[in-house]
């Protein structure tokens, strides 16, 4: 019997870790069988916990990419897999996801919808059209306090908008990033760099 596919999605600071953390604590409890992955590039994420901007940590397996997503995740029997971060492993999660809910786990997709560019962020667009569950979250604009669907780079200490010396991979490593160098915007005040 196949899963089912849930997401969670929205900008930076829009609440999507504390979403995820809450839904794994209470499959927990319930005896569910749980495997949280996080992606090893998020600087949030220490060896082996994901962190929302509060603070609050829970145990996650840091895969570099969506091979080694694949082997953890098919290792072992699970019911409920959560995946912290889904946009840094590119639109190849795609395929991975539907094999693991095909095989009959309830998978939860959890990352940005969008760029700090405000463009749509695959692999999440494509998530959000097929998944039976989506929860769009937005932040709080930091300007008006109003709904912010969006974030923007603010300029931080050693960080330019140019992004030449950026990793030479399809994962754009500025995209990761705490209270320093991003702010939450909502469409009016939202101000994309190029
Ligand atoms: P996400 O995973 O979407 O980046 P987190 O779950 O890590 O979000 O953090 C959400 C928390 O960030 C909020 O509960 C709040 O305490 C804090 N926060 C800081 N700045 C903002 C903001 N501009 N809008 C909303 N929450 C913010």
């Amino acid at each position: 019997q196949a899963g089912r596919l849930d997401v969670i999605a929205g900008p930076m600071f829009s609440g999507k870790s504390e979403e995820l953390m809450r839904r794994v604590r209470r499959a927990k409890i319930a005896g569910v069988n749980v495997l949280v992955l996080s992606h090893s590039l998020d600087t949030r994420s220490t060896l082996s916990a994901i962190t929302s901007h509060t603070g609050v940590n829970i145990p996650a397996v840091p895969v570099g990419d969506v091979e080694s997503l694949a082997e953890v995740a098919h290792a072992e029997d699970y019911d409920l897999i959560a995946i912290d971060e889904a946009q840094f492993f590119g639109p190849d999660l795609v395929v991975t996801v539907f094999e693991l809910v095909e095989r009959g786990a309830t998978v939860i997709v959890e990352g940005l919808s969008v760029t700090f560019d405000g463009d749509p962020f695959e692999p999440m667009p494509t998530f959000m059209a097929v998944a039976e569950d989506v929860l769009k979250l937005t932040a709080v604009c930091t300007i008006c306090g109003r709904d912010a669907v969006f974030h923007q780079r603010v300029g931080a200490p050693g960080h330019t908008d140019d992004e030449s010396d950026a990793p030479a991979t399809d994962i754009d490593a500025s995209h990761i990033g705490g209270l320093e160098a991003y702010v939450a915007r909502c469409r009016e005040h939202f101000a994309p760099p190029h």
